[in-house]
C-alpha cells in the first residue's frame, strides 16, 4: 500500500537545495513529513543538512543531553532453525551436530551472570525449532521471572508467528500466554524490511511483513510496548526501505489511537546486514557504508515524529560510526552486549564493550551518558 503511494506519487519537490530546504523545514517545525519526502532525502538529500535537523529533533525530544544505554545479555536458547533466512549465519538445521538447546541450569547461569555485572534486561533470542511449542516457551519465561528480578525484552514477531503456529493458536492467545508467564516487552526482531517482496527474496519461510505489523498490532493492543527495527543493505530499494519506515509509522498511528498515549513502540533501531558467512553474502557480499547508514537513521528521526527513541547501531557499524549517530538523530546506542551471537556469526569485529568504554565513547560525542532500563528511565549518569 505504502509502496504504491511511493511509486506512484509525483516526485515530491524539485530535485534541488529548496526541495531539500522545504521538507527539512517541515520536520524542524514538527511537521509530519511523507514517504515521497523520506525516499526524496534517502536519494538525494544532503546527509549534513537532513543531521542537523534529526540532531535538533532529537534536543527538542530529549533536551537533557543524555545518551543513553542499557546492560542486558542476549541468551539464545536455540540455534536450530527451520526458517533458512538467506542472510543468516547463526541457525543450524535439526540433526546438525552444531546445532544446540541450552538447558535451563546454563540459562540461570548466564542470568546470573548477566545480574552480577547491572543487567537489567534479558532478551532471549532464537531459532524456529519446530519441536518447541507454547510449554516451552512458558516454561522458559516463568522460571527465569520466578527466580530473578529482570525485565524479559524477549522474542520476536517471528517467535511469536512459530509458537503460534506449531502450538495451534491465535496470535492474540499465544501473546496472551506468553505474557502471563512473564514477558515483558517485545523486540522488534525479524523485520528485515516489511516489503513482501524482499521477505520473498530473503526469508520466504518466515513471516511476511504483513503478519510481522499484525502481531505487533496485536501486542499493542495487549498493552505490550515493543521496539521496531531494520536491516538494510541488501536487497532492497530505497523505496522499500520508505515502505518499512511507513508501516512502522503507521502502525504506531494505530497504537496511539486505539490503546493511547504512551504506547506502542519505543525506539526504532535501524542496523546493518552482515554478509559473511550467510547464502546471501555471495550475491550480495558488500556492507552499507557508513554515509548509508547515517543517513537512513537521521531520516527516520524525521520520519518518526510519533516514536520517542532513535537507537544507533554500534555493533554492526563500528564504535566510531555509532558515536557518529549521536549528532545525527540518535539518542541512545543500545546494549554493551554482555553475550552476542547470532549478528556476530556473520561477521561483525566488535562483539562487545565494557561500560567504561560505552561512557568514554558518549563522553566523546559531548553527551551525558546514562544507564537506562527497558522503559528508558535513567538508572544512573556518569
Ligand atoms: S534469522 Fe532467525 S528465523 Fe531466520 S534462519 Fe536465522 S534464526 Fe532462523
Amino acid at each position: 500500500m505504502i509502496a504504491a503511494e511511493v511509486m506512484s506519487a509525483p516526485p515530491p519537490v524539485a530535485a534541488d537545495g529548496a526541495g531539500q530546504r522545504t521538507i527539512l523545514d517541515r520536520a524542524a517545525a514538527g511537521g509530519r513529513i511523507s514517504a515521497a519526502d523520506a525516499l526524496f532525502l534517502l536519494e538525494q538529500g544532503d546527509l549534513q543538512a537532513i543531521g542537523e535537523v534529526a540532531d535538533a529533533i532529537r534536543r527538542r525530544r530529549f533536551p537533557q543531553g543524555y545518551a543513553t544505554f542499557i546492560i542486558d545479555r542476549n541468551i539464545n536458547y536455540t540455534n536450530v532453525c527451520v526458517v533458512r533466512c538467506s542472510f543468516c549465519a547463526f541457525y543450524r538445521l535439526p540433526g546438525d551436530p552444531e546445532g544446540y538447546r541450552r538447558s535451563k541450569d546454563e540459562i540461570f547461569r548466564r542470568v546470573e551472570e548477566a545480574l552480577d555485572k547491572g543487567a537489567t534486561q534479558i532478551m532471549f533470542q532464537g531459532g524456529h525449532d519446530p519441536k518447541l511449542t507454547i510449554s516451552y516457551y512458558e516454561d522458559l519465561l516463568s522460571s527465569v521471572k520466578a527466580r530473578y528480578p529482570v525485565t524479559l525484552h524477549s522474542l520476536s514477531p517471528s517467535e511469536v508467528h512459530h509458537i503460534a503456529r506449531y502450538s495451534r493458536l491465535s496470535i492474540a492467545e499465544t501473546l496472551r500466554r506468553l505474557r502471563a508467564a512473564g514477558l515483558d516487552s517485545l523486540p522488534g526482531g525479524g523485520a528485515e524490511i516489511l516489503s513482501e517482496r524482499v521477505k520473498q527474496a530473503i526469508s520466504p519461510l518466515k513471516n511476511s511483513a504483513a503478519a510481522w505489523i499484525q502481531i505487533m498490532d496485536e501486542a499493542h493492543r495487549q498493552g505490550l510496548r515493543t521496539t521496531a527495527t531494520m536491516m538494510l543493505g541488501h536487497v532492497e530499494t530505497l523505496a522499500e526501505r520508505v515502505e518499512h519506515l511507513a508501516a512502522i509509522r503507521d502502525s504506531q498511528d494505530r497504537a496511539l489511537r486505539d490503546v493511547g498515549p504512551g504506547q506502542g513502540y519505543r525506539a526504532f533501531i535501524p542496523w546493518t546486514y552482515q554478509p559473511d558467512n550467510t547464502e546471501l553474502g555471495a550475491t550480495v557480499p558488500g556492507r552499507a557504508d557508513s554515509e548509508d547508514y547515517l543517513k537512513t537513521l537521521a531520516v527516520s528521526r524525521l520520519f518518526f515524529d510519533n516514536i520517542d527513541h532513535v537507537q544507533g547501531s554500534w555493533l554492526t557499524v563500528g564504535k566510531a560510526v555509532g558515536q557518529q549517530s549521536l549528532a545525527l538523530g540518535a539518542d541512545d546506542l543500545g546494549s554493551i552486549m554482555l553475550e552476542e551471537n547470532v549478528v556476530s556469526a556473520a561477521g561483525v569485529t566488535e562483539k562487545c564493550m565494557t561500560d567504561a568504554q560505552m561512557i568514554d565513547l558518549i563522553r566523546g560525542a559531548g553527551r551525558i551518558p546514562a544507564v537506562r532500563d527497558t522503559h528508558y528511565r535513567i538508572l544512573k549518569t556518569f
